[in-house]
């Protein structure tokens, strides 16, 4: 990696000795950069080996941050996890050092043309989805940013002639300055992370940024049906594509009689059923809708566009089948930490759903959950530090069959007794997993391994 960058020979603080500041930070070493790695957290509270790291010249200032680290320095780079309102951060500015984000040094390298997908909620479905989708018209593809690998990797892989698809979210998008998409997309805005952004104003004008530098001759997809998504296009550079699950546009990609329909640029053409979509629910068609928009973009056949869509299995945790025992269907959702989430499940489904909910609670409103397990749900089998909470909320909307359970095996052992077909079993816990797993990840393999083992 000798290329010549604008990193080159520069003195760079990464902040954040997560998995994209350490990936950056190799990476900007490599380019030639004078690279410090720093993080607030000391040597020992953090569980990685840095040996590797050390052996490319990064050097590592591990706990105490102090203003002396921006001495010198020509850029800092933040990890998503790192707030650009800390004061070190608030320093640097005013020394006039350049601050961006990991994404930014991304598009900075990247020779590929950048699909970039925002919103709130259904960012990893969708950018995955784009991914298997642009993988069609055989150009290479790499997708990354806020799932799995840090970008700036996969920018530097990636050819001119590929893309790279990128998850972004709003953190990322406080230090962007230059980024600019080709293709961006907004899925939807709804109140969250304001404990970091502090008003619903400054959470939206960081997901703007996803488009503020696009030029006229980029695309901007908007969801139609949100009315601040939509609302956006005033204040667009590139050309609008909308979606729309509840109308038919006059421009734009929507569903109409049960299938989805671009019209567009004088295009009138239909590519899927919704029937035969094979991830589940209507968020999942609002995520289809905004992946074949950019696949249309991005020159992508729509037969071929259809064939992903009627195979495409979602991402792990997020509705995911896991098989099939006498006749019953049994769903990780794991994914599902808050009521909002575990309803667009519960959506997913007619009815006739044996629940298992629970975990740590996040004490939020539990009307519209409660209102829809009463209607869909035949059991609620709840655990974790939620239990009462939930169970008392359950039973004040009139929901029946509710039971108690210390843990997730005995909970996954009893639906197993209970259910009967056409019955589903599905773990969508609308809690976060810290009371009982490391993280959700764990919870949605244990709950697999439980449920493969009864087979
Ligand atoms: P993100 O990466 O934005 O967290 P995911 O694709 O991981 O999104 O989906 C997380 C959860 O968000 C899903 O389990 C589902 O409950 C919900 N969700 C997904 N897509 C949408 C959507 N388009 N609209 C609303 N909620 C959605």
């Amino acid at each position: 990696m000798s290329k010549q960058t604008e990193f080159s020979n520069k003195n760079i603080l990464v902040l954040g000795a997560g998995v994209s500041g350490i990936s950056v930070a190799n990476i900007l070493q490599q380019l030639g950069a004078h690279v410090i790695l720093s993080d607030a957290k000391s040597a020992d509270k953090i569980d990685k080996d840095f040996s590797q790291l050390k052996a490319t010249g990064v050097v590592l200032a591990l706990g105490n941050q102090n203003e002396e680290l921006l001495d010198g320095m020509d850029y800092i780079v933040l990890s998503p996890g790192i707030s650009i309102y800390i004061p070190l951060v608030a320093a640097a500015q005013g020394r006039g050092i350049t601050i961006m984000s990991e994404v930014e040094v991304a598009y900075r390298l990247s020779n590929a043309p950048i699909v970039a997908v925002t919103g709130t909620n259904g960012k990893t479905t969708t950018t995955t989805l784009i991914g298997e989708i642009l993988k069609t018209t055989g150009r290479q593809v790499s997708v990354g940013g806020n799932i799995g690998a840090a970008l700036s990797d996969q920018a530097l892989e990636t050819g001119p002639d590929g893309f790279v698809v990128a998850e972004i979210s709003s953190f990322q998008l406080e230090g962007a300055i230059k980024f600019r998409p080709h293709i961006a997309a907004v899925l939807n805005l709804t109140p969250d992370h304001l404990d970091r952004h502090h008003t619903m104003a400054v959470y939206q004008e960081m997901k703007e940024r996803i488009f503020t530098n696009q030029h006229e001759n980029d695309y901007l997809i908007l969801n139609y049906d949100d009315i601040v998504v939509r609302g956006m296009a005033e204040r667009a550079p590139g050309k609008i594509l909308y979606f729309s699950r509840q109308q038919r546009l006059d421009s734009g990609i929507f569903v109409e009689n049960g299938t989805i329909t671009l019209n567009w640029d004088g295009k009138h053409t239909d590519i899927c059923a919704v029937n035969d979509i094979q991830i589940k629910g209507g968020h999942n068609v609002e995520n289809a809708l905004a992946a074949c928009a950019v696949g249309y973009l991005a020159g992508a056949d729509l037969e071929d566009m259809a064939k992903v869509l009627k195979t495409f299995q979602g991402v792990e945790h997020r509705i995911e089948p896991v098989t099939e025992i006498a006749g019953v269907a049994y769903y990780n959702d794991s994914k599902a930490t808050n009521p909002e989430s575990s309803i667009k499940a519960l959506e997913a489904f007619p009815g006739q759903i044996i629940l298992i909910a629970g975990g740590r609670d996040k004490n939020t409103d539990l009307t519209e959950f409660m209102q829809l397990i009463k209607e869909r749900v035949d059991h609620l089998i709840l655990l974790g530090e939620a239990q009462q909470r939930f169970a008392e909320s359950a039973a004040q909307h009139g929901v029946k069959n509710i039971h108690n359970t210390p843990s997730l095996s005995e909970a996954v052992a009893l639906a197993h007794s209970l259910a009967q077909p056409p019955q589903v079993v599905l773990l969508s816990p609308a809690c976060a997993s810290y009371d009982m797993f490391n993280n959700y990840e764990e919870r949605g393999k244990v709950f697999k391994d439980l449920v493969r083992r009864l087979g």
